[in-house]
C-alpha cells in the first residue's frame, strides 16, 4: 500500500515555568497508509491529541518529521502550504466549541470554500453548501440556522461537512465521537466510513474508546506517555496483544460474544500515569507494569517490528526481533 503520511521521530515538547518541559509527544514513528483508517488509543494526556495537532501544523514540531504526500509538511510555504492546508483537515471532540456561534450552518460550512477560492459566485456558493449538507445527512432548512439549534450529532455532521467542503485527502478526527450519546456515536461513525468509500479518505481517527477504535479501524497504535508502545492491523492487535500496557487496555473491552472470543481476565494497573515533566528511566510504563523486570528501569525499549507490520517497543519482546 501507498504511504501518504511518513511520521519519524516526532517529539512536541511544551516549555512550562522556568526549567520544566511537558515532553507530550516523545520519539513517535509511524506511517499512514493512503485510504486507511489509523486509530489512535491511550488514556487522556498521553499525547496523543498533541501528535494530531502537530501533523497539522497548529503547533510546530519540537524535532522529527512529518512527511505529508512526499513533502515535509513542517517546511512548507506559500502555495505548497496553502494546499497542504486543504488537503490536511481535523474534526473535534467538542463540535460546539469547534463552530462559531455567531455563524450560520451555512456561513460555517462554506468557510474554507471562500478562503481557499473554490467557488465562483453565492449561488454556486449555495448549491455546493446544500450539496455538503445533504451528504452529511442534513437538509436544505438547516442552512440558514445557528450552531446553538442543533444537536450533538447534527453539530459533529456540521464539521464533518466544513472539513469536507475543501476536498481534503487526510482527515484528523480528535475524538469525534466521545462527547456523543452512545446512541448517536454509530451513526457518526458510519457516516465516516461511507464517505471514507465514497471519497478515498484517509482517516486517523484518534480515541480512548478501544471497542469504537476496532470498529472503524484498519490498524490501530496504542500510546502511553508521549510515546507510542505497540502499532499492529486491529485484528492482530485484538487477538495477540503484545505490549503488557495494551493488554492491560483490551482486557478492559467487553467481550460481545464471551463463546467466540478467549476470555480476558482483567488486568488491573496499580498507580497512576506519571507525568511527562519526569517521566520514568528506560521503560515508561515499568512502573505500572505487572511484567517489569530489571533492564525495564535502564534501557529504552526499542521501537521493533516484531511480528509482520506489528510493531512493539517493549523489552520482552527485543530477542525475537533478532537484536
Ligand atoms: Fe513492561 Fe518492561 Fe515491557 Fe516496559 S519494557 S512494558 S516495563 S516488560
Ligand atoms: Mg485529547
Amino acid at each position: 500500500a501507498e504511504k501518504i503520511l511518513e511520521v519519524k521521530n516526532l517529539k512536541k515538547y511544551f516549555h512550562v515555568g522556568r526549567n520544566q518541559v511537558i515532553k507530550a509527544v516523545d520519539d513517535v514513528t509511524f506511517d499512514v497508509y493512503k485510504g486507511e483508517t489509523l486509530g489512535l488509543v491511550g488514556e487522556s494526556g498521553c499525547g496523543k491529541s498533541t501528535i494530531g495537532r502537530t501533523l497539522i501544523r497548529l503547533y510546530e514540531a519540537t524535532s522529527g518529521s512529518v512527511i505529508f504526500k512526499n513533502k515535509n509538511v513542517h517546511q512548507l510555504k506559500g502555495q505548497e502550504l496553502k494546499k497542504f492546508n486543504r488537503e490536511m483537515q481535523m474534526i473535534f471532540q467538542d463540535p460546539y466549541a469547534s463552530l462559531n456561534p455567531r455563524m450560520t450552518v451555512g456561513d460555517i460550512v462554506a468557510e474554507g470554500l471562500d478562503i481557499h477560492g473554490l467557488v465562483k459566485n453565492n449561488k454556486e456558493r449555495r448549491e455546493r453548501v446544500l450539496e455538503l449538507l445533504k451528504t452529511v445527512g442534513l437538509g436544505e432548512e438547516h442552512i440558514d440556522r445557528f450552531p446553538h439549534e442543533f444537536s450533538g450529532g447534527q453539530r459533529q455532521r456540521i464539521g464533518i461537512a466544513r472539513a469536507l467542503a475543501v476536498n481534503p485527502d487526510f482527515i484528523i478526527a480528535d475524538e469525534p465521537i466521545s462527547a456523543l450519546d452512545v446512541s448517536i456515536q454509530a451513526q457518526v461513525v458510519n457516516l465516516m466510513k461511507r464517505l471514507q468509500r465514497e471519497k478515498g479518505l484517509t482517516y486517523l481517527f484518534i480515541a480512548h474508546d478501544l471497542s469504537m477504535v476496532k470498529y472503524i479501524s484498519d490498524r490501530v497504535g496504542v500510546m502511553y506517555l508521549g510515546q507510542l508502545v505497540e502499532l499492529a492491523d486491529s485484528q492482530e492487535l485484538y487477538e495477540h496483544p503484545l505490549h503488557p500496557y495494551t493488554e492491560a487496555l483490551l482486557s478492559a473491552v467487553p467481550i460481545p460474544d464471551p463463546n467466540k472470543e478467549k476470555r480476558r481476565e482483567r488486568i488491573i494497573l496499580k498507580g497512576d500515569v506519571p507525568s511527562p515533566i519526569n517521566p520514568p528511566s528506560g521503560c515508561r510504563f515499568r512502573t505500572r507494569c505487572p511484567k517489569a523486570m530489571d533492564i525495564c528501569a535502564e534501557a529504552v525499549p526499542a521501537w521493533q517490528e516484531v511480528r509482520p507490520q506489528h510493531w512493539v517497543a517493549c523489552h520482552l519482546y527485543q530477542e525475537e526481533a533478532g537484536k
